[in-house]
């Protein structure tokens, strides 16, 4: 009986209180600045350098590049297999020009894998859905010359 009493004690001791559980999905989290969630890609910054690929641990980015008139590389396509990237954070820490970020966007569940080969287009598009939910956070001028975090 006391056990019972005690435990009744610790619930009415919590209604109070403030709720720390959302009701996801109605109600989604505003996840921090640094948080590790799917890329988001700048491709007019890139410089088809490689690194990000030389870096993964699980070899999932995959991307291929031309010279264009100017003798500029000039990223062609840019693939990450979600299937096994493991937010490491590592490409982007080595990306010299900031083209690969990481985001917020934290949703790729699905019922097939090839669903998680994410091209440079949806990375892209990821990019400006980051761009329009935290103009805060991104200095990137129009037009895309430069890119930098607030
Ligand atoms: S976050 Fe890590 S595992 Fe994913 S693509 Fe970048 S380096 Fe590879
Ligand atoms: S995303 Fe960055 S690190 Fe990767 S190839 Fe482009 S410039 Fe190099």
């Amino acid at each position: 009986m006391f056990g019972f009493l005690k435990g009744l004690g610790v619930t009415l001791s919590q209604l109070p209180r403030k709720k720390v559980t959302l009701q996801y999905p109605d109600v989604r989290p505003e996840w921090p600045e640094r948080f590790r969630g799917v890329h988001r890609f700048i491709p007019e910054l890139c410089i088809v350098c490689h690194q990000c690929a030389r870096i993964c641990p699980t070899s999932c980015i995959s991307l291929s590049g031309t010279r264009d008139e100017n003798r500029k590389m000039r990223i062609d396509t840019f693939d990450i297999n979600f299937d096994i990237c493991i937010l490491c954070d590592l490409c982007t820490e080595v990306c010299p020009t900031e083209a690969i970020l990481m985001s917020d966007t934290f949703e790729l569940a699905d019922y097939t894998r090839d669903s998680m080969y994410l091209d440079m287009h949806w990375l892209y598009e990821n990019q400006l859905r980051y761009e329009r939910a935290h103009p805060d956070r991104v200095t990137r001028p129009a037009g895309g010359e430069q890119a930098g975090e607030a």
